[in-house]
């Protein structure tokens, strides 16, 4: 791994050549209190002008939910100890390997399961099927996707599970109490923090103006990566960017010849209102065009596992 995430004391020991690499915001937990809510307006703005109106409406709902989820019923975990275990092991602190799950995520389940059970026959089944599973089947199915063998369940369900996984990780994500650093080295193709896909890279304003960072696909932490390479395999050379309307446009899919992969990337500077899983969502229709031209999407959308 090539950031990783030690305690505060151990960082202050580091020496000058990492703290050079340090100046670099390598990584940015997620903030669940205002993620949910500010996705939730951007979805609903994306939904006066979209072909997918109605797929966005059902995200909303979904988000909405996470969004009171994350008030109403907040977790509080003191992870001291799973920091120093994933340092002894050079391990993401909140992969599957360092912390292993509990059935805690499944408070979020059915009330997510909930807001969308009336929003037609398709889903209602979808839900139907899940409800009569057991803690330990559901606790399967999750492992299941934490391990990456998304084919291993049934993608509409898939949805459902990964938004209950993501509404408890990223509040996990958020109480973490170690800061990154950088080693020498590349791969930076998974979240340091929980071993988890991206959905997307976004080139960020402000304070990293310029710089770019991969968005979890499930604890929503990002990490820098630097531009113009692969996030795939790191290629360097004959990477290619499509986009829908012209070349400034704020959403491009960037294509890699190498391993034949694709993941969006997202430009801040160009619209700073963009929030990674809501607009790759309205974006899709570039997935399709990119997709004709031979690349696979690298990525994962938490909200897009039936489509
Ligand atoms: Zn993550
Ligand atoms: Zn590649």
């Amino acid at each position: 791994m090539s950031i990783k995430i030690v305690p505060q004391e151990q960082l202050e020991q580091q020496n000058d050549k990492v703290s050079l690499i340090h100046k670099v915001p390598l990584l940015f937990y997620p903030v669940p209190k205002t993620l949910y809510s500010q996705r939730l307006s951007r979805l609903q703005f994306l939904v006066k002008d979209s072909p997918f109106a109605d797929y966005l409406n059902f995200c909303s709902k979904i988000v909405a939910q996470q969004a009171k989820l994350v008030e109403t019923m907040p977790i509080s975990q003191n992870l001291t100890e799973s920091i120093d275990l994933a340092i002894k092991k050079n391990i993401a602190p909140l992969s599957i390997e360092n912390y292993p799950l509990t059935l805690q995520w499944l408070d979020y389940l059915y009330p997510i399961m909930d807001a969308v059970s009336d929003v037609n026959e398709s889903i209602t089944k979808t839900i139907n099927n899940l409800k009569q599973n057991s803690k330990e089947q559901l606790l399967d199915k999750a492992s299941q996707l934490l391990a990456g063998q998304f084919d291993a369940v049934d993608s509409n369900e898939s949805l459902f599970i990964w938004s209950a996984l993501s509404t408890y990780y990223s509040q996990l994500a958020s109480q973490l109490p170690g800061k990154a650093v950088a080693e020498f080295g590349e791969q930076r193709w998974l979240c340091p923090v929980c071993q988890s896909s991206p959905v997307a890279s976004i080139v960020h304003l402000g304070n990293n103006i310029g710089l770019r960072y991969l968005h979890c696909s499930l604890c929503e932490s990002e990490w820098h990566v630097p531009r113009a390479k692969c996030t795939n395999c790191d290629n360097l050379q004959d990477i290619t960017y499509y986009a829908l309307d012209n070349e400034l446009a704020a959403i491009k899919t960037e294509c890699c010849d190498h391993c034949h992969s694709y993941l969006k990337i997202f430009s801040q500077e160009r619209d700073p209102h963009l929030d990674v899983v809501a607009d790759d969502i309205y974006s899709l229709l570039l997935d399709m065009e990119t997709e004709k031209e031979q690349f696979s999407k690298s990525g994962v959308n938490p909200l897009l596992f039936s489509v």
